[in-house]
């Protein structure tokens, strides 16, 4: 799950990791009471979406900026009132952009350098890990690129925590000295405590700054959860905005489907992570593009089935189906006749390919044969995904 930068950096101050003052509004009525609780210009006036490359972004009605540092309230006014209700497109939102639905006004900070500083799992030593550079502002995967002795990364062991030498000597790879260094060591401390302590799966600052007065700042926040830990945080799931979500995977996680848009014409309907996995790779390997990832899980009722139909339908962008169940758990028959009613009710008329393996397969097979319908049967995963690409092309 990911949140705002406005909600990062008030997750950030809890754990006593320095941020510019800020204040968010969700609405073009509380721009000025937004502005008046800042002290005097300049102000810098962010989009919250949920990407990065803001700064960098440009507007579909070709307003440059996701990201603008106004020198008077009056401009931040003008940039906000830009920015609210439009769509932002940057690197990471792909072509179609994102909708601008809150507005993040901070004051402005006087930049001395920018740094990089991240915190995440690394899946290789299954530890948590500290990625910095001193390269930072810029994209890091460029500087990983270019320049990769630019960046440092530190290994923690899970058990332990963070220790003192290793913030040492990420502090002394990062060249701070005197009241710089004593600020980074307590930023990054905090902040390490701030990723432990929310089961968070990644924390981003980029940039992390200094001023010429001494300070450590993060200038932005980026941070994303681990889902499997979210009931642990009732506090971070009131963060969740579904503004942010496509409708399709909201609509799926009310029936327990796991369900992620993609942006073929194949859609899914499989039971098992694996089996779905293995759905999409036949599909492209005879040259089809699937549409989602849809699991309705180990033992799926028919509400689910039909629930996983209209989700599926529910993309324009489907010319047909391909359903591929693993009897294990699952009844055959069970799954066999949710597709039937599912079919029926949602009145389907697009070519849908079955292939049904396992418990109770044969009287399954039967109930798709005896429904009337127009269902194409595929003994093998491998026949499946052939008679479907075939169907839709
Ligand atoms: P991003 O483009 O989505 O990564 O958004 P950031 O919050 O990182 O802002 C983009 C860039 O704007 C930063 O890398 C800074 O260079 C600049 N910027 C943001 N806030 C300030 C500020 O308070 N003062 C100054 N001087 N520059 C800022
Ligand atoms: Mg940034």
């Amino acid at each position: 799950m990911n949140i705002h930068e406005y909600q990062a950096k008030a997750l950030f101050e809890k754990f006593g990791v320095p941020v510019p003052k800020g204040v968010a509004a969700k609405s073009p009525l509380e721009f000025e009471a937004a502005l008046a609780q800042l002290p005097d210009a300049p102000v810098v006036v962010k989009s919250q979406i949920h990407a990065g490359g803001r700064g960098k972004g440009t507007f579909t009605d070709g307003f440059k900026g996701g990201v603008k540092f106004a020198k008077t309230k009056t401009d931040a006014l003008d940039y906000a009132n830009k920015m609210f209700g439009n769509t932002l497109v940057t690197a990471q939102t792909g072509a179609a952009g994102r909708k601008v639905q809150t507005v993040y006004f901070t004051q402005a900070s006087d930049i001395k350098k920018e740094y990089y500083l991240a915190i995440l799992l690394d899946r290789a030593s299954s530890r948590p890990v500290i990625v910095a550079s001193t390269e930072g502002g810029v994209e890091i995967e460029k500087v990983a690129h270019d320049t990769p002795e630019k960046i440092f990364k530190i290994v923690i062991d899970p058990a332990y925590g963070l220790a003192d030498f290793q913030i040492r000597d990420l502090i002394a790879r990062l060249g701070f000295a005197g009241n710089e260094a004593k600020n980074a060591a307590k930023l990054i401390r905090s902040l390490y405590a701030c990723y432990w302590e929310t089961d968070a799966a990644m924390i981003e600052v980029n940039p992390l700054i200094t001023t010429p007065t001494g300070e450590v700042l993060a200038l932005d926040a980026k941070v994303s959860f681990d889902s499997n830990a979210l009931y642990r945080h009732p506090e971070i799931i009131a963060l969740r905005d579904l503004n942010e979500e496509d409708p399709k995977e909201i609509e799926a996680s009310k029936y327990a489907l796991s369900y992620i848009a993609l942006d073929g014409n194949i859609a899914c309907l499989v039971n098992g992570a694996g089996l779905a996995m293995s759905t999409m790779d036949i599909i492209q390997h005879f040259g089809g593009s699937p549409a989602n990832f849809l699991d309705v899980g180990g033992g799926a009722s028919k509400d689910q089935v039909v629930a996983a139909f209209k989700i599926i339908l529910g993309d324009p962008n489907v010319k047909g189906i391909l359903v591929n169940i693993f009897g294990g758990i699952m009844d055959c028959n069970v799954i066999a006749t949710g597709i039937v009613e599912a079919v029926k009710e949602v009145g389907l008329k697009l070519p849908l390919v079955v292939r049904l393996e396992g418990n109770n397969v044969a009287a399954g097979k039967a109930t798709l044969a005896n429904s009337g319908l127009t269902i194409v049967s595929g003994d093998t995963m491998a026949d499946a995904a052939q008679k479907i690409v075939k169907l839709v092309a």
